[in-house]
């Protein structure tokens, strides 16, 4: 059985995100959605185990998924988890930089783990978690980029806040 991991902060998850994690399932036997706590970026918007929530319901129609997190290094949960790669979306060549870093410090820790790219969706290229809040925050509709499931969330927390 082939085993996948995604990681990301998916705060909060996206329809980017979701488009990645289908078209992993699809090359995978079982996919492992990890909500990885990341120290170089900002406090987020939404606890660890909020994001752990809205990944469930916004994936509940995709079988071979399963939804995790983890504040460790991701090669060694990949390790504990008998995953045989990390796959990652690469919206642009901006992306890139710190996924190839990210991917070298990950062989480093685990030289039997693979990084597999996958190209963002054209649709989706412009998308970030970051952008969505901004565009909530501004009272603008957020329901073309994030999965039905979670928009009332979203904007729930972010009219809370502004
Ligand atoms: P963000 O950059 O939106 O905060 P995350 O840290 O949660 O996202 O990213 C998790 C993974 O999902 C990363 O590999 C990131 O490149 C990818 N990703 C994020 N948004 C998109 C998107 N719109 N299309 C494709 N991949 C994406």
């Amino acid at each position: 059985m082939k085993i996948a991991v995604c990681p990301g902060s998916f705060d909060p998850v996206t329809k980017g995100h979701i488009d990645i994690i289908k078209r992993t399932a699809n090359m995978f036997d079982r996919v492992i959605v990890v909500v990885a706590h990341n120290l170089v970026k900002p406090a987020s918007c939404f606890t660890a185990a909020e994001r752990v929530d809205m990944l469930i319901r916004s994936t509940a129609n995709i079988p071979n998924v399963v939804i995790d997190m983890y504040d460790g290094l991701i090669a060694e949960y990949a390790r504990d988890h008998d995953a045989v790669a990390i796959v990652k979306g690469l919206r642009a060549v901006s992306d890139f930089e710190y996924e190839f870093q990210q991917a070298l410090i990950n062989k480093k820790f685990n030289p039997e783990l693979e990084t597999v790219f996958v190209t963002a969706n054209a649709e989706y290229m412009f998308l970030s978690s970051s952008i969505v809040k901004q565009i909530c925050a501004l009272n603008r509709d957020i329901s073309e980029f994030v999965p039905e499931e979670i928009c009332g969330d979203v904007v729930k927390r972010i009219n809370c806040k502004f």
